[in-house]
């Protein structure tokens, strides 16, 4: 297929280079003159413009920072430019609402589209393993998934327009939550004079066993490699959680949802990633 990739930053530029691995003829564009000279190593076509990448595209997949740029590229440069018939695929971590409203606008014009959010950082973009939770009407679904196995492990449809997105933040809210509680109850283990590791042996057998212990545990040389072994470097950015978090309180202000602990992980996640925003989430252990 004729693909357009707008937006080849850490996690676009993996993404985009599997899609010509699967075969995909890719049209790739972004601001960043770096990251388009990266994409036309990995062997896609560049642009200098996303409205002449859209232009023949049968399917425009994007990967952004934010709501806002999301709203200002498909309203400029992607719906009324693609030609009509194509299927849109919004990558990014944006707002429900946002997700949602551009959806309406492309559908309104004649589009397929969905939101699909990812679980999974740099590491699955670049190895095609990551997780894409959908959004979107059957239809949108049925002709986006195919694309999407090209970049991930699983493709999850969570229903209509937005619910992709609805699904990502409330997961990181969950993650969050599940991180610091894992993160105080190893430093009150150390405190009461419990040994790291035998704390780790007895309650990853037992009911408090979770991830953020068994697969991401933040005290070094314990449990599989994860950031904190390696100082807290790469991984899952505290400023991004941040990011997720605030999405994540803005959708529980507007839905009416009761969200204590999510509130205060975002307390918690602010405080740190003041200094340490690039730091790993698991980071938070520093300050306990
Ligand atoms: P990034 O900042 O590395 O990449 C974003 C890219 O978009 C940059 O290359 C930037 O130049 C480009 N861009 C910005 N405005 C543009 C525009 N108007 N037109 C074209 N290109 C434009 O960010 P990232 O880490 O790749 O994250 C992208 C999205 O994925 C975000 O929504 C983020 O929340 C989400 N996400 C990231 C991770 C992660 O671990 N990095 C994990 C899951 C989800």
């Amino acid at each position: 297929m004729k693909i357009a990739f707008i937006g080849l930053g850490n996690m676009g530029g993996g993404m985009a280079a599997n899609l010509v691995k699967a075969g995909h003829d890719v049209r790739a564009f972004d601001l960043s003159q770096d990251a388009l000279a990266a994409a036309e190593d990995a062997g896609c076509a560049t642009f200098g413009s996303a409205r002449a990448a859209c232009e023949d595209a049968e399917a425009v997949v994007s990967m952004l920072p934010n709501g806002n740029i999301v709203r200002d590229v498909y309203r400029t440069d992607v719906i009324g430019q693609a030609p009509a018939g194509a299927v849109l695929l919004d990558c990014s971590t944006i707002d429900v609402a946002t997700a949602r409203e551009v959806i309406a606008t492309a559908e309104e014009a004649g589009y397929d589209m969905v939101d699909a959010p990812v679980s999974g950082g740099i590491a699955a973009a670049n190895g095609g393993t990551l997780t894409f939770m959908v959004g979107g009407s059957e239809t949108a679904f049925g002709r986006a998934k195919p694309i999407l196995e090209a970049m991930g492990k699983a493709v999850i449809h969570a229903g209509d327009a937005g619910n992709g997105q609805a699904a990502k933040i409330c997961n990181n809210m969950l993650l969050a939550v599940q991180m610091i509680g894992t993160c105080e109850a190893f430093s009150m283990a150390e405190k009461l004079g419990l040994d790291p590791q035998t704390f780790y042996d007895i309650s990853s057998v037992s009911s408090g066993q979770c991830w953020s212990m068994t697969s991401y545990c933040p005290v070094p040389g314990v449990g599989p490699q994860s950031p904190s072994d390696n100082g807290y470097q790469g991984g899952f950015a505290s400023a991004l959680m941040l990011k997720d978090l605030k999405l994540a309180m803005e959708a529980a202000d507007s839905a009416g949802a009761k969200t204590a602990l999510g509130k205060h992980a975002q307390e918690i996640y602010e405080a740190f990633a003041e200094e340490h925003g690039a730091l790993d989430f698991s980071g938070i252990i520093k300050t306990l």
